[in-house]
């Protein structure tokens, strides 16, 4: 019977786009198949991986450590380096047959060229770049209890939305929740009529679970059939060239010190003091979005709504005066501490620990007091 995105009933299970590079799996699919056992344990249903590339078998297993029941793999030296038409053809196909009713991708630079195009070929829906991800109403209810303004009443009473003027329960749908309106608002949104229900999410926002060598190992691995020509890509990989420099892993990192517009007085000495307290505490360099566009620091250090989104163990701001956007992507840090010479800067809102005063005075102090209990141990 041919594919209708329509028939929703047809549709079972979640599936998770497993992004790997040159046979390495990006970070963010852990995170998203962390995630996606969450949602097919809400709907009781199983979480699959697809995952596509040339001999990539040896990486699939891992994806059942993190909860995949079942992998799909699709190995062809076609599928060795990412082309968007080989791998939107082998992606739609696979829906096609197997139609899963979630479909979620990293909102990398992969995902966020797949996922779109994979949503037209389908004829579905696509919210990009969400922050969270739920099925469960009640615990969808609790996630907006804390964040949103909502009243407590008017959130008790979600759960129906009318559909070509027929009432519909979204128990079942997914809801993707996204930054909307330049981090102002927070949209939530539903795709109550066609599947899959798809999603690209982003990378850091998602926790990953602990590693189950059992599950790894327990893991289904399916090689279903598909057809796949060299006529069917328009594009050729003549070559991969990695950046030379390298990017600083703001996601993965335990202590990040993130400078602010605060410094401009002299940039290099405040970017200097912030290297090496990151160094003293063994972490890494961040910066609010104000520095990037001043260029004083690169792209990759930048945290927040269109950077990056991360929870170290602690997170100190220099500078920084707290924007929304800046704090959508530091405020879930588990300890934040703030140095700002404007005791009324937002920033303080959500840091455990305050300090007002001129952080070219402040951060010379922190460096030597914690280099003096490093050297008391
Ligand atoms: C769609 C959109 C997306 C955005 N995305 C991001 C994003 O991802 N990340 C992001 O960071 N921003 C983002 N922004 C920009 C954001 O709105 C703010 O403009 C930005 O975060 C401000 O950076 P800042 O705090 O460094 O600068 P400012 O707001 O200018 O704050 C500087 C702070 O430094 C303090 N200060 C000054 N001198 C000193 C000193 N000597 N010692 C101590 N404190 C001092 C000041 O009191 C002030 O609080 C976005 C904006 C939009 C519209």
């Amino acid at each position: 019977m041919a594919f209708n995105s329509a028939d929703t009933a047809a549709f079972k299970n979640v599936w998770v786009f497993c992004e790997q590079r040159q046979g390495v799996m990006m970070p963010t699919t852990f995170e998203l198949i962390s995630e996606g056992r969450k949602l097919a344990d809400e709907l009781g249903v199983e979480l699959c991986g697809i995952l596509l590339g040339d001999n990539v078998d040896g990486i699939a297993n891992e994806l059942g450590g993190y909860g995949a029941d079942k992998v799909y793999v699709y190995n062809s030296p076609l599928l060795k380096d990412f082309t968007t038409d080989a791998y939107t053809k082998v992606i739609v196909e696979a829906v096609e047959e197997f139609k899963p009713e979630v479909l979620v991708f990293g909102a990398s630079n992969i995902g966020r060229d797949l996922a779109p195009r994979c949503a037209a070929r389908l004829h579905t829906g696509l919210c990009a770049d969400c922050t969270h991800l739920d099925i469960d109403m009640p615990n969808y209810k609790g996630f907006l209890k804390e964040v949103s303004t909502l009243p407590a009443e008017r959130i008790e009473k979600l759960g129906t939305v009318m559909i070509n003027r027929e009432p519909h329960s979204v128990e079942r749908d997914l809801k993707m929740t996204r930054p909307a309106f330049g981090g102002h608002l927070m949209a939530s949104i539903i795709c109550p009529r066609f599947r899959p229900a798809m999603a690209t999410v982003r990378p850091g926002v998602m926790k990953k679970r602990e590693f189950d060598a059992a599950k790894a190992e327990s893991v289904e691995i399916l090689h279903p059939a598909f057809n796949l020509t060299a006529e069917d890509i328009k594009t050729e990989v003549v070559e991969v060239v990695k950046a030379a420099k390298k990017m600083v892993d703001l996601i993965g990192a335990d202590f990040i010190v993130s400078v602010g517009r605060g410094i401009s007085k002299d940039v290099e000495k405040g970017i200097a003091l912030a290297e090496e307290l990151a160094e003293v505490l063994g972490g890494v360099v961040g910066s609010s979005r104000a520095c990037v566009d001043s260029g004083w620091i690169s792209a990759d250090h930048q945290v927040g709504q269109t950077g990056k989104t991360v929870h170290p163990k602690v997170y100190v701001a220099l500078g920084i005066s707290g924007a929304i956007q800046h704090k959508a992507g530091m405020q879930d840090s588990e300890c934040i501490i703030a140095v700002n010479k404007n005791e009324n800067a937002p920033i303080f809102e959500v840091a455990d620990y305050g300090i007002v005063g001129d952080l070219f005075k402040v951060v010379p102090l922190l460096i030597e007091s914690i280099k003096a209990a490093k050297e008391a141990k």
